[in-house]
């Protein structure tokens, strides 16, 4: 059970500690609530209080839309943690990353005059995060034997295009670039593209779903790095990244997705000027509540840092904890298999650590499991197909960030599928 106001939608009763029967294991979403419990643990020390008549302006202290004190802080916490690089780099604020990875598309795109018949092409490396990309074309084509789950697939796939494209025609309908899709194909490509073709490549490291480090791999691109999840409670951190666009959210960070904050560091100053002005236009900055909340977290966070109390200790420890209980209970098994992923050297706890990823990528092994989230669903598990992530229906991937009631309940579905095996001859 847990201690807050509403309990999981499995559980129920007082202190939320009766299982509903039946109840599916929901491990789709990556909704970050595994930090809920540090936060409660520092409730007064992280909360906000704004008066009626406080922050009324359009105006920060700070051009741009933005609070100068959160700017320096995000500078000091990086710095802390030293996972990047942000002397003479800019910053820019944005609603959530993922307004930035649209004001960034559009920033780094060649400049739409009527002239112009140059598009930008944006690539990625599967399995990847699909975020501001809406696949165009669906990967599932429909025919007479299409399957249910492939079926199911390509409606959802062309939902989640519908809702993009619906609310953002405007904004993601692209005029000045392209979707092109895998990296993998351009890199095998015998005509490669030559430097100065216009390829903007996503490289998210560590990758979301596997939680493995990523280079980019097209020569000449311009890379957007999205470090979501380049803090130490997912991911050793050997060096500061020195990258001229990186790409972080406060989602991942402190775990309140819902205040919508992410921020890009970025070298050069022509695209800093283009992504002010894709912002001003767009929304005209991020909320002043949202920063100022996000001040005060990044406090708490920084004064933590290093010692008893830290968020990146207790974020790692649970996550390290949630990985290695579903490696041993998957360890026994020869139907699924999951990502391996080795030790490795942490600048920030220095010292070689643990894996512990926000998702487990997991492969059904046996020829007949070709839809891998189809077979969890069977044993009331709900997965996220690597049809989204452009891997396959043969993977699948499980949220290891939400709440200790739902890992439990997790765990506890998954032991009994795999007892369920015929222990090997
Ligand atoms: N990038 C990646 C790779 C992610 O997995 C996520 C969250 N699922 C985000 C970014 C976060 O998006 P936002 O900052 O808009 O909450």
């Amino acid at each position: 059970g847990r201690s807050s106001c509403e309990c999981n939608t499995c559980y129920r009763g007082r202190d939320c500690s009766l299982l509903l029967p039946n109840c599916a294991a929901d491990a789709d979403s990556g909704d970050p609530l595994f930090l809920e419990p540090y936060w409660q643990q520092h409730a007064a020390l992280s909360a906000v209080v704004v008066s009626g008549w406080h922050r009324m302006s359009y105006r920060t202290n700070g051009d741009n839309f933005i609070s100068l004190q959160l700017e320096t802080h995000l500078r000091l916490l990086h710095e802390a943690v030293g996972n990047a690089v942000t002397d003479g780099k800019f910053i820019v604020f944005g609603s959530g990353s993922t307004q930035l990875f649209n004001a960034l598309i559009r920033s780094l795109s060649p400049d739409n005059d009527s002239s112009s018949s140059s598009l930008s092409n944006v690539v990625a490396s599967a399995p990847y995060y699909p975020v501001s990309q809406c696949v165009s074309n669906p990967t599932h084509a429909l025919n007479d034997d299409t399957s249910r789950g492939d079926f199911l697939t390509f409606i959802y796939q062309l939902l989640l295009c519908l809702q993009m494209y619906k609310a953002q025609t405007d904004l993601l309908d692209g005029r000045e670039f392209e979707w092109e899709g895998l990296t993998s194909d351009w890199a095998n490509a015998s005509s490669s593209p030559s430097p100065s073709a216009n390829f903007i490549e996503f490289v998210t490291s560590p990758n979301n779903p596997e939680g493995t480090l990523k280079r980019p791999v097209l020569p000449g691109s311009t890379v957007i790095h999205d470090h979501a999840y380049y803090w130490p409670h997912y991911s050793a951190i050997p060096a500061p990244s020195d990258e001229d666009i990186m790409v972080f959210t406060d989602s991942k960070l402190s775990g309140h997705a819902s205040s919508r904050f992410g921020w890009v560091v970025i070298k050069d100053k022509g695209v800093y000027q283009k992504l002010n002005r894709y912002l001003q236009l767009n929304s005209m900055g991020v909320s002043r509540d949202t920063q100022l909340r996000v001040l005060k977290l990044v406090k708490v966070i920084i004064a933590k840092v290093k010692k008893q109390d830290d968020i990146f200790d207790f974020g790692y420890t649970t996550l390290s904890e949630r990985w290695s209980k579903l490696n041993k209970i998957l360890s026994s098994s020869t139907r699924f298999s999951l990502q391996k992923l080795p030790p490795q050297y942490c600048s920030y706890f220095n010292k070689i650590r643990d894996p512990s990823p926000a998702f487990g990528w997991v492969k059904c092994e046996r020829e007949e499991d070709k839809d891998c989230a189809a077979v969890l669903l069977k044993a009331g598990i709900i997965s996220r197909t690597g049809i989204i992530f452009e891997a396959g229906s043969r993977y699948t991937r499980l949220s290891l960030i939400k709440t200790e009631d739902d890992m439990d309940l997790l765990l506890q579905r998954f032991e009994s599928l795999v007892s369920q095996e015929e222990p090997a001859v």
